[in-house]
C-alpha cells in the first residue's frame, strides 16, 4: 500500500498541503506545523497508509511542499 510520509521537523506551517488535500492535513495550534492527520509516529516521522484513489492528489502535494518534507512511497 502506498504511504505518504512527513518530516514533521522541518515543516514551515505555509499551509499549502491543507490548502490542497484538507483531508489528510491541518495545522497545530501548538508549532504552527502541518499535522499529517492520522499519522503514525515512526522514528521522528509520521507514516500514513493512502489507498491507492488519493496517490496522485497526494504526489501533488508533496511536490508543491516548499521545503520537501512529504514525500509519497509506493
Ligand atoms: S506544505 Fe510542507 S512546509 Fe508547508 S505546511 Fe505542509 S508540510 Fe509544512
Amino acid at each position: 500500500m502506498a504511504k505518504i510520509i512527513h518530516y514533521r521537523d522541518k515543516c514551515i506551517g505555509c499551509n499549502i498541503c491543507y490548502e490542497l488535500q484538507p483531508e489528510y492535513w491541518r495545522l497545530s495550534r501548538k508549532d504552527g506545523k502541518a499535522t499529517l492527520i492520522g499519522g503514525k509516529l515512526k522514528r521522528d516521522n509520521y507514516v500514513l497508509p493512502i489507498p491507492d484513489h488519493d496517490i496522485v492528489k497526494s504526489q501533488e502535494v508533496a511536490e508543491h511542499c516548499p521545503v520537501k518534507v512529504i514525500k509519497v512511497f509506493l
